[in-house]
């Protein structure tokens, strides 16, 4: 895993992304998940895929943590959680220079293969951000991949299409550009700010109820809660990409998340509290997004966690 699977390059120490080609590194890389086997006791029989070459046993899957380290300018960190046997987020972070592209997917767990849905929306809208053809054509684009998934000829698929959630932003010259369809959100937070600016609005039941005029509290509390209106996926049809811009006036962490971390941060002031409370007393930004997933995790970790921060001064 030294060689970047885009351009060839050796990957820089520590770094996440390619140093030539700026592509991601870590998107879909096998990642060290130790190579002593827990099954057998064998020591360095696990190999990158997971699995011991001893005993055949799975010693850990190489999606259930993952990190992107582009230093000071972003990172973003993915985790299995506790209750869900495998990460179904995906993640996709590019950086060259100060410009970031930066996506999160989350799969619809009741659809088939969901991560399979995730992964490759993520990698369709990160390639699709580098052409700068903007943030809701690369939305557009994962729409179409993850759509193609349900007619590959697995009857699994085409019964019940692959699916999930994408928020994606750009970073050009301290502006954001952002898109979403379905849950997963992006956020402002201001430094010293008391409230983060949630700037995507989910598709999502409880939001559409509230957004009619129910209780927030009665709606969230409400087991369709979580319930998308909108997705990626061949049973959606024709996806339209909601989009906004900001160019912020003060400095201050753009987050893009899944639901498994803003869930458990739902008021506005406690999600800046906690985001900027991350940021300050972590050393670096990976630390910080390790950090805030570690927080979701500790809280319960009930769903997948993805949490990707960029901040802007
Ligand atoms: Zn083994
Ligand atoms: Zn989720």
């Amino acid at each position: 895993m030294t060689d970047c699977p885009h351009c060839t390059d050796e990957r820089a120490a520590g770094a996440a992304f390619c140093e030539s080609c700026g592509r991601p590194l870590a998107t879909g890389a096998p990642l060290d998940v130790g190579t002593d086997c827990g099954a057998c006791g064998s020591a360095g029989s696990v190999a990158t895929d997971g699995y011991c070459d001893n005993c055949g046993m799975l010693a850990g899957r190489p999606r259930d943590h993952a990190e992107a380290d582009a230093g000071p300018v972003a990172a973003a960190v993915t985790d299995r959680g506790v209750r869900h046997r495998r990460n179904e987020d995906a993640m996709w972070l590019a950086v060259r220079g100060t410009e970031v592209d930066v996506v999160v997917c989350d799969g619809v767990s009741s659809s088939a293969d969901p991560e399979v849905a995730s992964g490759t929306a993520a990698e369709a809208a990160g390639k699709a951000l580098a052409l700068e053809t903007g943030v809701a054509a690369a939305v557009r684009a994962a729409a179409e991949a993850v759509a193609a998934l349900a007619g590959t000829g697995d009857p699994r698929r085409a019964a019940s299409n692959p699916a999930c959630t994408i928020v994606a932003a750009r970073v050009r010259e301290g502006e954001i550009e952002y898109g979403w369809v379905g849950d997963s959100r992006a956020y402002w937070v201001p430094i010293g700010a008391e409230r983060a600016e949630q700037l995507t609005e989910d598709d999502s039941w409880a939001t559409h109820v509230i957004a009619m005029g129910a209780d927030p509290q009665a709606a969230w509390n409400n087991p369709q809660a979580h319930a998308i209106t909108a997705w990626l996926g061949a049973d959606f049809g024709v996806v339209e990409p909601r989009t906004g811009t900001l160019r912020p006036e003060a400095p201050g962490v753009l987050v893009l998340c899944s639901d498994g971390l803003w869930n458990y941060y739902t008021e506005p002031a406690a999600f800046a509290e906690v985001v900027l409370a991350s940021v300050r007393e972590n050393a670096d930004l990976v630390s910080a997004a390790r950090a805030l997933v570690a927080l979701a995790v500790e809280a319960g970790g009930a769903d997948n966690i993805t949490v990707a921060l960029i901040p802007i001064v």
